[in-house]
């Protein structure tokens, strides 16, 4: 029952956990059907501290589900060339299902360019222009993880989405994009807005669905936000200092236990005790979103393995 003036919480973690079983559950399927093992493997250039621990909890995350992870670690000096025959020889490599380029890639290397030699057959991330177009076009294909996931938490909690208006905040081709199409096809009437959006705070008060993809700490504020609508809360930041976390916290002890014990605690595109006090349901920062980015990375890779091995897995 959602109590008057406090939004329901939209667990990203318990639903990313019911996920991430199910895909264990598919990997132990496949092995015992096909002796097949999914493959993810992760290439990691240079030392970017955030990466590295990104990369550290994919890994992770997929040898727990049952995969065979692998990360190639190139130096932050490799060429693009170098980069480029790296991703090559994945491509080709039979025991390889799932290849996933961690970004962002060193300046001076075409990230796109090396996006565009993945097959698309193994871009987990969906970030291909071929599953991009995919996507567009209804076919199925690799849907980029956080989109997906934000899709999954919506079906699962049983928040409408059909004939519902949808704003997102946010274009960029790994978040707002696809999830414009992904709300599209969910029968959502869904507009986009960004940095040229005018009178941002009307626009995103007529939303029943409204997702943040703005990366701008705690930009949606009260005024944001209808009454009673769920918000999708994708920004993710890291806040290190006390007047911060109590403009956005208040006194919430285990924020500023956080901040006294870690250094730092995290917040999103949504302003939290705002967000609280006019939604329906929020999704926290941490345990939001963030969760379900992995799970559906996992789930992606055991399509990637299950259609390598020839068997019809529910393409989308
Ligand atoms: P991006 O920077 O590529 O895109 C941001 C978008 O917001 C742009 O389209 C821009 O037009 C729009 N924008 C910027 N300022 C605006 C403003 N003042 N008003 C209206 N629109 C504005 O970011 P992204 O990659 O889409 O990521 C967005 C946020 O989500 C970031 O905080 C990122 O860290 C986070 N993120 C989280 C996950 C996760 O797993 N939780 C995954 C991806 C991204």
């Amino acid at each position: 029952m959602t109590v008057a003036g406090e939004a329901r919480i939209l667990d990203g973690k318990a639903t990313a956990r019911e996920i991430r079983r199910e895909v264990a559950e598919g990997c132990r399927q496949l092995l015992e059907q096909t002796g097949v093992v999914p493959g993810l493997t992760v290439v990691l250039v240079g030392e970017d501290p955030a990466s590295s621990i990104y990369v550290r909890n994919k890994e992770k995350a997929s040898t727990k589900a049952g995969m065979s992870s692998r990360v190639v670690r190139l130096p932050a000096t490799a060429s693009e060339a170098e980069i480029l025959s790296t991703v090559d020889g994945l491509n080709r490599d039979e025991s390889v299902h799932g290849i996933l380029v961690q970004l962002p890639l060193p300046s001076g290397v075409d990230a796109q360019r090396v996006i565009e030699t993945l097959s698309p057959d193994k871009d987990v991330d969906g970030f291909h222009p071929v599953n991009a177009g995919r996507l567009l076009i209804g076919l199925p294909g690799f849907v980029p993880c956080t989109p997906a996931g934000i899709i999954e938490l919506l079906r699962r909690n049983d928040i409408p989405m059909k004939g519902r208006r949808a704003v997102i905040i946010g274009r960029s081709n790994i978040v707002g994009k696809p999830m414009a199409i992904l709300l599209l096809r969910e029968h959502a009437t869904v507009t986009v807005c960004h940095s040229r959006t005018p009178d941002l705070a009307t626009v995103a008060r007529e939303a029943d669905l409204l997702i943040a993809a703005v990366g701008k700490l705690a930009l949606v504020t009260g005024e944001f936000i209808k009454q009673g609508a769920a918000v999708v809360d994708v920004g993710i930041h890291t806040v290190t200092d006390e007047p911060t976390v109590e403009r956005l916290f208040g006194d919430d002890p285990d924020r500023l236990r956080s901040l006294r014990d870690k250094g730092q605690t995290l917040a999103g595109d949504v302003h939290p005790m705002e967000g609280r006090s006019r939604a329906g349901w929020l999704t926290p920062v941490p345990g939001g979103v963030g969760p379900l980015t992995i799970a559906m990375l996992l789930q992606n890779t055991l399509r990637a393995a299950q259609r390598s091995a020839g068997i019809d897995s529910n393409d989308r």
